[in-house]
Parts: structure tokens; C-alpha cells; sequence
């Protein structure tokens, strides 16, 4: 069976077909700059083929169409019709407490993503556009949604409840929802696997550390509390998102500032964390030279991270009474050996030990803690695309 996984945003369409005999990625691609001046399609195959297209796209429909036909090509594609894709899985931000799976694609299943928008506008919109401009051009493949919020509605409510008047959670459903569940639960999955236990047994902590960064305490399988809450803001610090802050901040900047709710939101979302901080860059890679190099402000925001993300270890070891394994996945947490080293280095009450030749990896399955390390400290590559392709294949079997 080929399933097509889709990851649909304001202005791109990410995109991989998988082979789900062998989970093998046949092609993955991306259209860029839909609706913008230089709109562009990148496609590669498992066979190293290329297309390259440079074409105006004025909207997903169109950015489809090229998927498709992209896919089909007769000289560098990896399929000879539309029809060969039985199935098509759609990554969904918010599915607020409407679902704690993935599923089939209904008009119930739509409205319900029209509605969690509120708490999504720049994320489920788009979602949703993919999925009609996928019903539409590929009537015949059953269509699945797969959401970031799903693996976290086991949290107890004393863990996504927030201590705000209760009726607005009656009211506007105010509370703790997070995100990057794919890729917690899949690196949960992983870890478990590797160690040769059931998940259910086990109380990990997985660190999804990218450009968005979250953490999961996941306790018998489930996820017990996440950092990120009603939206993907709360919690670590992030390339661009302020993570934690005092919520009484937020009034104190819009009034000295002059800023509307839109525009404190965008200064949160778009102008703090390592950026915010450092004033040098979003990007770990960039913060890391700029510190080596002896830039102050870089060196805080490394600290500050680094910081943030021990105190959630920390208190996530607390509130699930011990851990057994923390994992460290993502952009930064696959890649950056000295971020992994110090922060496990102090986690030696704990009972963490890093073993730092075995530390030395990047991008690869590996265990990194010392032998007699009471908890075992592995690195492992998220993969949220094959999940999706999984759910979608276990749904329409
Ligand atoms: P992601 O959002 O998962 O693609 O992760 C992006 C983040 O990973 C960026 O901050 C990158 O700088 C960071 N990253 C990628 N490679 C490395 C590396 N070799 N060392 C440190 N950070 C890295």
C-alpha cells in the first residue's frame, strides 16, 4: 500500500510517499511560496532523482496538482498513476480534546478542525485546506488526520488544568493541550523497544529539541504532563518562542510598548527565545559558533536553554516519582553533543551518567549513558512522517 503523508502550512506543502510494504520513503518533497513571488516544487526519490520546478502557485490546489504530478512523472517519478495512493495521512495541529487518536476524515471530523482553529489560526486552517484540495484531487484515497495534540489527552486534568477562573475553560476550553505528540509518543515507542521493555513499564522523559521544543513525561505508555500547554508557547525556550514567562509580563509590555494582542503575540511567538535573547540568531547551530566565539548574549541564551530544559527533566522526574530513560530527539537534541552532555552532567542526583565517548553521535539510534547508569540516556531520530503513514495505514488497513 502507498500512503502519502501531507504536512500543509500557511504557504507550503510538505510531502513524503511511502511504500508501506517496507516503510520505505519512495519520494519526499516541497512546495514553497504558495501565493508568493517565487513559488517552487523540490522533489527527491529514494533513486536520488530531482525535479526542480519554478512556477507560479497561486494556491494548495495548484501546489497539489504538481505534487501529483510530480510523483507521476514519466522520466524522475515513483509512481505511473494518482490512483496507486491508497491513502493519504494529514498532520493536524490542534485537535483540542475532540480527539485522542487519529481517524478517518468525515465532515464531523472537518468541523471539528474548523472549530479547535481558534486556538490555531496559523496551523489548522492550512491543515485543513490540504485535506479538501486532497478529497478533491484524490477522490478515490481514504483521508486520515493525525493530530499533534492527540498522544497528550491522557494527562490527568491536574496537569493541564490551568488555575484561572474555571468557566474559562467551560467556556473557550482554556488549558493544557500540547503538542509534538507524534514525535513523543514514537520516541517513547523507540526507547522502549530498545531496551527490550513494555512502555507501560516504564517512566521516560522524551526531549523533543528543535526549532519548537517540548518535553514529555510519559508514565504506563501515556503522557502525563507535556511543557507546552494551550499553545505551542509555554515551556522551553525555542529558536523564536519565549517558552515560561510571568503571564502578568504580558499586559506590562503591550502597555509600555503600545502593542495589541496580535502584536505582543507575534514579539512572543516570532521575536524571543534563543533569537530574543541572543540577538544573533534562531538557530543553535549559529548561537553555538557565536558563543564559541566569545559572544556574551549567545552564551546566555546556550545557558538559559540548556537551563530551561534541565528544570523540566527535573520536575517531571519529580511529579512522576523517578525516570528510567530520557531521550533526546530533534534538530538540536539529535545533534548537539555539548547541550546533551551539559545537561545530563548535572542530573547525577538522578542517578544520570553520560558517557561522553558514546555521547560523541549525531542524528543516530544511540544509547549515551555510561553502563552502570541507573537511567538510561538515549538519542533517538524523531521520524513524525512515518507515524503518520502508520496510523493512516492501521486505520484504512
Ligand atoms: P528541527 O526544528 O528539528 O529541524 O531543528 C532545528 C534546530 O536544530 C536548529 O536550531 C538547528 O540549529 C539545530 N541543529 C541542527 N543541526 C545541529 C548541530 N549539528 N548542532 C547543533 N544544533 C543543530
Amino acid at each position: 500500500m502507498k500512503i502519502l503523508v501531507i504536512n500543509s502550512g500557511s504557504s507550503s506543502i510538505k510531502y513524503q510517499l511511502f511504500n508501506m510494504e517496507n516503510e520505505e520513503v519512495l519520494a519526499k518533497g516541497l512546495v514553497e511560496r504558495i501565493g508568493i513571488d517565487g513559488s517552487c516544487l523540490e522533489q527527491e526519490t529514494n533513486e536520488g532523482e530531482v525535479i526542480e520546478i519554478e512556477t507560479e502557485i497561486e494556491n494548495h490546489s495548484v501546489g497539489m496538482e504538481l505534487v501529483i504530478d510530480s510523483l507521476s512523472d514519466d522520466e524522475n517519478g515513483v509512481i505511473t498513476e494518482v490512483k496507486e495512493i491508497a491513502a493519504v495521512g494529514h498532520r493536524v495541529v490542534q485537535g483540542g480534546d475532540s480527539f485522542s487518536e487519529s481517524v478517518v476524515i468525515d465532515d464531523d471530523v472537518k468541523d471539528e478542525i474548523e472549530r479547535w482553529a481558534s486556538l490555531a489560526p496559523l496551523h489548522n486552517p492550512p491543515n485543513l485546506m490540504g485535506i479538501e484540495v486532497c478529497e478533491k484531487l484524490m477522490p478515490h484515497a481514504s483521508q486520515v488526520a493525525v493530530f499533534d495534540t492527540a498522544f497528550h489527552q491522557t494527562m490527568p486534568e491536574e496537569a493541564y488544568m490551568y488555575a484561572l477562573p474555571y468557566e474559562l475553560y467551560e467556556k473557550y476550553g482554556i488549558r493544557r493541550y500540547g503538542f509534538h505528540g507524534t514525535s513523543h509518543k514514537f520516541v517513547a515507542e523507540s526507547v522502549a523497544e530498545e531496551l527490550g521493555e513494555d512502555l507501560e513499564d516504564l517512566k521516560v522523559i522524551t526531549c523533543h529539541l528543535g526549532n519548537g521544543a517540548s518535553v514529555t513525561a510519559v508514565n504506563d505508555g501515556k503522557s502525563h504532563d507535556t511543557s507546552m500547554g494551550l499553545t505551542p508557547l509555554e515551556g522551553l525556550i525555542m529558536g523564536t518562542r519565549c517558552g515560561d514567562i510571568d503571564p502578568a509580563a504580558v499586559p506590562f509590555i503591550m502597555e509600555k510598548e503600545d502593542l495589541s494582542p496580535e502584536e505582543v503575540d507575534s514579539l512572543m511567538n516570532k521575536e524571543s527565545g534563543l533569537l530574543g535573547l541572543s540577538g544573533v540568531s534562531s538557530d543553535m547551530r549559529d548561537i553555538g559558533e557565536a558563543a564559541n566565539n566569545g559572544n556574551e548574549r549567545a552564551e546566555l541564551a546556550l545557558k538559559a536553554f540548556n537551563y530551561r530544559v534541565k528544570k523540566y527533566i527535573g520536575s517531571y522526574a519529580a511529579t512522576m516519582n523517578g525516570v528510567d530513560a530520557i531521550v533526546f530527539t530533534a534538530g538540536i537534541g539529535e545533534n548537539a553533543i555539548g547541550l546533551r552532555e551539559a545537561v545530563c552532567e548535572e542530573l547525577d542526583y538522578l542517578g544520570v551518567k553520560i558517557d561522553k565517548e558514546k555521547n560523541d553521535v549525531r542524528g543516530e539510534i544511540a544509547e549515551i549513558s555510561a553502563d552502570d547508569s541507573e537511567v538510561k540516556v538515549f538519542v533517538i531520530p524523531t521520524n513524525e512522517e512515518l507515524v503518520i503513514a502508520q496510523d493512516t495505514e492501521k486505520l484504512v488497513g
